[in-house]
C-alpha cells in the first residue's frame, strides 16, 4: 500500500516543511490538503501542488475542525495527518511571561493534539491511519533560550509514545520526526533573531547553529518530507511509537 490516492492533511502547509510535504506527497498521487493561519502562501503552494487549501488557527479546535470539513467534502475521509505547524520563539527563562510559555505550548503541542484527535474517528474507521508531527531535535535534548518550544516538543515526543500503544491494534500508527535546524523560513527568523540580540553577522550566526549539526549543514526540507512519505508507506506500518532524528548524528 502506498500513499498514491489516500488524503493527506498537512497543518503549516504554505512554507518550508509544510510546502515541502505537500510537494512530496502529491508528487507521490497523494490527494493533499495543506493547512495554515494565511491564505496567501497557502494558495502559492496549491497552485504549484495541487493541494487542497484551507485557513485555520490549529490552536482552535473550532477552525481547524472547520476546516477539517471543507477538506474531506474535497478529497475524502483523512487517512495520513501530519502535524508540521509549529513556531519557535526564543527569550531566555527569566524573561518569559506565562503567556510567552503557554503560546509556545498551544501551536506546538495542543496543536498536534487537536489535529490527531480530529482525524483519528475517520482512520480507526478506515482501519488505517498514520498519525505524523514534525517534532525536532529540541523533543529530545536541550537548547538555551527557547524552553517553552523544547517543553512543547518533549510533549509531542511523549504524546506521541502513549498514543502509539493506546492505538496499536487500530491499524493507525503514531510517529515523530525529530530534524535538527533544517533551512526554511523558521530557522532565517531564528538568525535574524540571534544576528539581532548579539551583533554576530548572518554568516557567522549560521555558522553558529549549523556546528551543532557534525555534519556541518542544515537539514533540507526534503529531508523531512522524504521521511513522513517512508512513514506513511506500505514498509513502515511496524514503525510505531518512534522519534526518529534527522540530524547528521547531533542526537
Ligand atoms: P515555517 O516555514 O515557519 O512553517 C511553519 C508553518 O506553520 C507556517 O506555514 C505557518 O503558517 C504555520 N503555522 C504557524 N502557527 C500556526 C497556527 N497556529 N495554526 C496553523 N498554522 C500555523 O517553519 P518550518 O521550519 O517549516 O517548521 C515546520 C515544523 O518543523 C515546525 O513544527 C518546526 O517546529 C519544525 N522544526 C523546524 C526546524 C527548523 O530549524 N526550521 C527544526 C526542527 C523542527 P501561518 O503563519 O500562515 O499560520
Amino acid at each position: 500500500m502506498s500513499v498514491a490516492g489516500k488524503h493527506a492533511v498537512i497543518t503549516g502547509g504554505g512554507s518550508g516543511v509544510g510546502a515541502e510535504l505537500a510537494a512530496r506527497f502529491a508528487a507521490a498521487g497523494a490527494k493533499v490538503t495543506i493547512l495554515g493561519r494565511r491564505m496567501e502562501p497557502l494558495q502559492q503552494v496549491a497552485a504549484e501542488t495541487g493541494a487542497f487549501a484551507a485557513v485555520c488557527d490549529v490552536t482552535d479546535r473550532e477552525t481547524l475542525d472547520a476546516a477539517l470539513a471543507e477538506a474531506v467534502a474535497a478529497n475524502g475521509p483523512v487517512s495520513i495527518a501530519l502535524a508540521n505547524a509549529g513556531a519557535a520563539p526564543s527569550k531566555p527563562f527569566e524573561k518569559m511571561a506565562t503567556a510567552d510559555f503557554e503560546a509556545a505550548l498551544s501551536v506546538n503541542l495542543t496543536g498536534v493534539f487537536n489535529l490527531w484527535q480530529a482525524c483519528l474517528p475517520g482512520m480507526k474507521a478506515q482501519g488505517w491511519g498514520r498519525l505524523i508531527a514534525i517534532a525536532s531535535t529540541a523533543g529530545l535534548k536541550g537548547y538555551p533560550y527557547v524552553s517553552g518550544y523544547c517543553a512543547a516538543k518533549h510533549g509531542v515526543v511523549g504524546l506521541t509514545r502513549a498514543l502509539a500503544v493506546e492505538l496499536a491494534k487500530t491499524g493507525v500508527t503514531v510517529n515523530a520526526l525529530c530534524p535538527g535546524f533544517i533551512e526554511t523560513p523558521l530557522l532565517q527568523r531564528s538568525l535574524d533573531n540571534i544576528v539581532a540580540k548579539t551583533g554576530m553577522t548572518g554568516e557567522q550566526a549560521a555558522r553558529s547553529l549549523r556546528r551543532g549539526n557534525p555534519q556541518d549543514r542544515f537539514v533540507q526540507p526534503e529531508e523531512v518530507a522524504d521521511a513522513a512519505l517512508w512513514l506513511a508507506g506500505a514498509g513502515a506500518g511496524a514503525v510505531n511509537g518512534s522519534a526518529l532524528p534527522i540530524s547528521g548524528g547531533e542526537i
